[in-house]
Parts: C-alpha cells; sequence; structure tokens
C-alpha cells in the first residue's frame, strides 16, 4: 500500500473515467492529492472541479473556453492553461507522481508520450494511446523508470491474474466482452441501429465514444490490442469471449490447464483504484459481489460476420507499421459522425475499411509518421462521409 501521499494528473478529469477517478482522490485525502486537472471543451464542469480539488494547474484543450477558465480560477491561486504544449508539459511537472490519461482517442498520444519521457507512472485508461503506437511506447518504456498500470477493466483483471506468475507459464489471455446492446440483434436488425439504441449499453455507463465501439466491438479489438502491448504476448495468445453479465472481468489460462479470472461488478473504481495504487488493494473500492446472487454466467463464441469490426485487431497484427494508427483515426470519425446521425452503423466498418486501404503504409513508424498517418486517415475517412446532414451509404 502507498503509504505518502500521491500528487496525480487526471488528464480528462471532466469524463465518466476522471470524475471517477476524483471521487476515489477526494476520498482519500491522505494519499492522493489532484494537482493538475485537463479537459477538453466542458469548461464549467472543469471549474466545478478545480474549486472541489485545488490543483495547481487547470487546462483545457478549447482555445475559446480559456478565458473563462482564468477569470473562475486564478483569483483561487489556481493557474489556468490551454493547447497541447500546455498538457505536455503539464505532466511532467515536479508536483506530478502519476498521470492517469482519461482522455478519449488520439489525444491521448502525446501527453502520454511526454510523461513516459519525465519517467512519470502511468494509470492508463486512454487505450487508443497503445492502439495507436503499442509498439513505439513499448520502445520508450524500455528505456523510462515510468511504470504502467492498467485502468481498462479487462486489462485490470489480467494484470491481477498475473500477480505471483509466471509469465512463461502463460498460455492464453481470455478478454470478456458483454456483447454490447446489438448482442442478440440480427444482422439486418443492426443495420437499421440508431445512435440511441447504440448508446444503451447494457452493463456499463460509460462516455459516448467507448458506448459506440463496444456496440460495434471495435473496443474489443482495440483491447485485444492494448493486451498484445500491455503483456508483451503474441497476439495469437489472446482470444476474446463473450460474456454478457460482465462479471467475469478477464481470464488468464496456465500451462497446466488452469485458468484464474478475476471477477466483480461492472464498475470502474475497482480497476481505476488498483492502478492508483500501483498494483495494490484499496478498502472498499467497489461494492462487494454477492456471487450468489448470479445463478448463470454465460459465455459464447463472439460473432465477427455480425460485428466485422472485430476482425480489425487481427488486420492490425497482420499490417503492422501504422494500420491501427489509421483504423483508430478513421473509427474516431465514423463514431462522430454516427453519432451525429451522418452514417449507418454499419457504415463505421465500411468507413475504417476504405480508409485503411487508402491511407499509405509505413512499416516502421516514428512519432512524425504517427502524426501524419492520423490527419491522413481523418481526411480521408471525412471525404468519404462527406458533409450531408441526411445518412450517407458508404459504399
Ligand atoms: P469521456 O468521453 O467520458 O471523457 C473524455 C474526457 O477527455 C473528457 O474529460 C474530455 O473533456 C477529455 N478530453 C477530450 N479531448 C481532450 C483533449 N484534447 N485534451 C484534454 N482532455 C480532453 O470518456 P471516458 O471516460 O468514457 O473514456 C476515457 C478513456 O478511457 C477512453 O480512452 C476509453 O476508451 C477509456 N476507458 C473508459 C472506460 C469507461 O468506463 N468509461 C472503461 C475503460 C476504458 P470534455 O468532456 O471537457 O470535453
Ligand atoms: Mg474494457
Amino acid at each position: 500500500m502507498v503509504k505518502t501521499q500521491k500528487n496525480i494528473a487526471v488528464i480528462g478529469a471532466t469524463g465518466s473515467i476522471g470524475t471517477q477517478t476524483l471521487e476515489i482522490i477526494g476520498s482519500r485525502p491522505e494519499l492522493y492529492k489532484a494537482t493538475v486537472l485537463a479537459a477538453g471543451s466542458r469548461v464549467d464542469d472543469l471549474i466545478g472541479l478545480a474549486i472541489r480539488h485545488r490543483p495547481s494547474l487547470a487546462i483545457i484543450a478549447d482555445e475559446t473556453k480559456y478565458n473563462r477558465l482564468r477569470e473562475a480560477l486564478e483569483p483561487l491561486g489556481i493557474a489556468t492553461a490551454t493547447g497541447d504544449e500546455a498538457l505536455c508539459e503539464a505532466v511532467c511537472r515536479d508536483d506530478v507522481d502519476m498521470v492517469v490519461t482519461a482522455t478519449v482517442g488520439y489525444s491521448g498520444l502525446a501527453p502520454t508520450i511526454a510523461a513516459i519521457k519525465a519517467d512519470k507512472d502511468i494509470a492508463l485508461a486512454n487505450k487508443e494511446t497503445l492502439v495507436v503506437a503499442g509498439e513505439y511506447i513499448t520502445g520508450l518504456l524500455e528505456k523510462s523508470m515510468s511504470r504502467v498500470f492498467p485502468v481498462d477493466s479487462e486489462h485490470s483483471a489480467i494484470y491481477q491474474c498475473l500477480q505471483g506468475e509466471d509469465k512463461a507459464d502463460v498460455k492464453r489471455l481470455i478478454i470478456t466482452a458483454s456483447g454490447g446492446p446489438f448482442r442478440t440483434w440480427t444482422a439486418e436488425r443492426i443495420s437499421e441501429a440508431t445512435a440511441s439504441d447504440a448508446l444503451r449499453h447494457p452493463n456499463w455507463s460509460m462516455g459516448a465514444k467507448i458506448t459506440i465501439d463496444s456496440a460495434t466491438m471495435m473496443n474489443k479489438a482495440f483491447e485485444i490490442i492494448e493486451a498484445k502491448w500491455l503483456f508483451g504476448l503474441d497476439a495469437d495468445k489472446i482470444t476474446a469471449v463473450v460474456h454478457p453479465q460482465s462479471i467475469v472481468h478477464s481470464m488468464v489460462e496456465f500451462k497446466d490447464g488452469a485458468i484464474k479470472a478475476q471477477l466483480g461488478l461492472p464498475d470502474m473504481k475497482l480497476p481505476i483504484a488498483y492502478a492508483l495504487c500501483e498494483g495494490h488493494r484499496l478498502d472498499g473500492a467497489e461494492k462487494p459481489l454477492s456471487i450468489s446472487d448470479y445463478e448463470n454466467l454465460t459465455f459464447e463464441r463472439p460473432d465477427p460476420h455480425r460485428f466485422p469490426c472485430l476482425t480489425l485487431a487481427g488486420e492490425a497484427f497482420s499490417r503492422m507499421g501504422n494500420s491501427a494508427c489509421v483504423i483508430n483515426a478513421a473509427n474516431e470519425i465514423a463514431v462522430a459522425a454516427f453519432l451525429n446521425g451522418r452514417i449507418g452503423f454499419n457504415d463505421i466498418y465500411r468507413t475504417i475499411e476504405r480508409t485503411l486501404d487508402a491511407v499509405p503504409y509505413v512499416a516502421t513508424p516514428d512519432y512524425d509518421d504517427f502524426v501524419t498517418s492520423n490527419s491522413e486517415a481523418r481526411m480521408f475517412a471525412s471525404s468519404l462521409i462527406g458533409n450531408k446532414s441526411t445518412i450517407t451509404v458508404i459504399p
């Protein structure tokens, strides 16, 4: 258990993971202090959180909201800033011991790289960082004192199951998936799904982007990629299984045939606390699970025909290079267009597939290549979708 107060930067403070992280921090002031809070554009939420947690610095990415932030917080002695550079500088400050990367999408990459280069520990929620640039990030970590503690519930479960085990004994990681809101829907019905259907996740309450990723099962493809880089295993040792109750958070199979699992309610508080505590346990982090309430814990094979985004993890592994970066960028554009009612549900996959074929392949990307591939993929995906306000069918 951590004994002294740890200073935490929460990047994505106003979101689902960010606010839950701050609830834990606020409930354990003897252990944690939020010293940096950063958000995208919800400036009033950020101001409220800063008044409650009194960080040294609050940052808003949306420059148009900066004056409001400054006027509200500087009289309280809280420094303020805006812009990508300010965010990268903030995670490197002396009063930051750990960075919680709770921002969504590609925006997590640059501050995570800055934090690793500054030897800061990372509580990694932003899986897109490892999806976009897993090999590059792994290379940086080898040269850094920085440690990565997974926040994603499946990866936290695997991390917990691996405690005290020899990695050489691991046969397979089994990542569970709820199956999302369309698990039992026919392909025809899925093709008609609206954003409000897709936002109705059966078990988890999360931000909009990851909720749509769960409905397409892109989230599971991303988690397979995330697991490869976090745990250093070959892709053929990582599989997904649908577990509609979301009680078993993931499993590890060992060479003697044993399978270890971590169980709990579908609640992010436990994995967040486990990461903040550097892989130790915080009393009462989550409500206890009453196991006898669950008579049926079931497991099914995922269906890549109805959920073709699942196959994109395999595509990314067979192509490697910048492919997962391109997939991620196209997905971000397509999900935003789907949420705005501009494309249909199945167009998300079509947009990604077309973009992956169009953007130039880079076999061994460096940071500048990721920046270029990300922006090329966004431009191509946006051009496919066009400016129509009605649903566009991607051919
Ligand atoms: P939300 O959409 O709820 O929150 C995203 C946060 O990121 C908001 O605080 C948003 O600010 C902030 N943000 C957006 N752009 C920027 C930027 N450029 N700079 C700084 N902050 C920015 O997302 P979630 O909390 O659901 O997810 C966060 C990450 O955690 C994702 O990568 C997701 O995949 C992962 N994750 C989430 C889980 C969950 O239960 N929610 C579970 C496992 C993983 P604002 O709102 O002010 O614009
Ligand atoms: Mg997850």
